[in-house]
């Protein structure tokens, strides 16, 4: 193998680039990354960047020396437009083409948008440093109500920010209890209290029905949410954290299957031996179907697999997630590893939730398949490694 393309500059794409060069790869790298930024990292958007304690600089996943090191070619702010992965050409919207030996597809998601917000001033989704600066500018600019759509994980931390800004906020969303699908109904209630504990507004099981605004063409602006039940929230800045989409257009006529996301085999090898998928965009063969993961972790470590098979023509080796994933709000740390949406029973084995410091053990069939901590990351960090032990992670 001679020329490798990573295409995606972020976490999973850097880490792609590094993991080429720490298994002996001394080819050619070129990695193309539609922002046109080096790699930064994600989660201080919606946390410390947003609050406006980070400078954008210290947000770089790799320093310029360590990135001269890796040797590659950094094509930023251009786009992979179509992959030959007959020729394992990829076509790129400056109109170069590059035919590489190899490719490694990292293109991660976007952020689902609310169907009519488009255009709308004030209204927000979080996925991108320039969306976080631009979300930021607008809470400098305005300071009447916050409403978050979506209680998911960009919700509660970006209403944490917003709160922690001074900002009186309302968070809806449309499920009863916000992250039941990943905790469970009773931990998920437990997290989702940390909103009202701290004067921030929950509105559950109620869906938007519209946004509404006032001024027009680019004078537009949000005014506030109309919910399904007849309320009107007022409020000047919006955001949206209603899920995110993997980035796989740009694979059609490619060849490469894609069904919410880049599938691949356990070993995050595409159909195609020579094309393999990692971190946000990545829907690999696990224990129990296909699954993707949307965290930190997973995009960090999955490389190093789908690049030791990339390599070897073959997969010689497979995934193991290890499943973990942190969220910070209201000063509070949230830690989860393995499997507890696969539980059927959840037990709290330290500490209290009314406490709000506590370690939740999951079991499915009497056997521990995943963790939750909050504010104890000493015990977390004991019971997760008895789930690696034990192979569940
Ligand atoms: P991405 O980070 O999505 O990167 C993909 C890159 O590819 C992007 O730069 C994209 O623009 C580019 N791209 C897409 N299509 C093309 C194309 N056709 N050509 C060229 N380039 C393309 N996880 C946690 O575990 N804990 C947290 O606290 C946490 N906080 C988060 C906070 C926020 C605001 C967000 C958005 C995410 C957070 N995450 C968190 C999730 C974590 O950041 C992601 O799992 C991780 O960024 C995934 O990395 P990735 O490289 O796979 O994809
Ligand atoms: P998410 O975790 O999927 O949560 C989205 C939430 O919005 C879900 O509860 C969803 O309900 C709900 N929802 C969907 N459509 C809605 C609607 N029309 N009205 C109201 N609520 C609606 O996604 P996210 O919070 O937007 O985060 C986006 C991505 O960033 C994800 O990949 C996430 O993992 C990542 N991220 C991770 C972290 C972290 O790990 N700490 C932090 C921030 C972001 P359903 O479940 O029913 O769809």
């Amino acid at each position: 193998m001679r020329t490798v393309a990573v295409v995606g500059a972020s976490l999973a794409g850097l880490r792609a680039v590094e993991e080429l060069r720490a298994q002996g790869f001394d080819g050619r790298i070129a990695v193309i990354g539609d922002e046109p930024y080096q790699p930064y990292d994600r989660p201080p958007l919606s946390k410390a960047y947003l609050a406006g304690t980070c400078a954008p600089e210290s947000l770089r996943l790799a320093d310029q020396s360590d990135t001269d090191d890796l040797a590659a070619e950094w094509r930023l702010g251009v786009r992979a437009d179509s992959l030959d992965p007959l020729t394992r050409s990829v076509r790129l919207s400056s109109g170069e083409e590059i035919t590489a030996d190899g490719v490694v597809i990292a293109t991660g998601g976007r952020a689902r948008q609310l169907p009519g917000s488009e255009g709308l001033a004030g209204v927000h989704t979080v996925r991108t440093l320039d969306d976080a600066a631009a979300l930021r500018a607008d809470l400098e600019n305005s300071s009447a109500g916050v409403v978050v759509i979506g209680g998911g994980w960009i919700g509660s931390e970006v209403a944490s920010t917003c709160h922690a800004l001074g900002r009186p906020v309302t968070v809806v969303e449309a499920n009863p209890t916000p992250l039941a699908r990943v905790l469970g109904p009773a931990m998920g209630s437990v997290c989702a209290a940390l909103h009202t504990d701290h004067g921030v507004a929950l509105r559950t099981g109620v869906g938007v029905r519209s946004l509404t605004s006032a001024g027009l063409g680019p004078w537009k602006r949000v005014t506030g949410v109309d919910l399904a039940d007849g309320t009107h929230l007022p409020a000047d800045v919006v955001v949206v954290g209603i899920g995110m989409l993997p980035n796989t257009e740009w694979l059609t006529g490619s060849g490469i299957p894609v069904d919410n996301g880049v599938l691949c085999d356990a070993g995050c090898v595409t159909a195609f031996p020579s094309v393999v998928a990692v971190g946000d965009v990545a829907r690999y063969h696990g224990p129990d179907g296909p699954v993707r993961h949307e965290h930190w972790t997973n995009a960090s470590e999955q490389p190093a697999t789908a690049v030791r098979n990339l390599l070897a023509g073959t997969t010689i080796e497979e995934y193991r997630p290890s499943g973990y994933f942190w969220s910070d709000q209201y000063g509070t740390r949230l830690q989860v590893a393995g499997h507890p949406a696969d539980a059927d029973e959840v037990t709290i084995v330290d500490g209290s939730p009314n406490d709000r410091r506590f370690v939740a053990e999951y079991r499915r069939r009497g056997a521990a398949v995943g963790v939750l901590a909050m504010n104890n990351p000493k015990l977390f960090g004991r019971l997760r490694r008895q789930l690696r032990d034990r192979a569940v992670v």
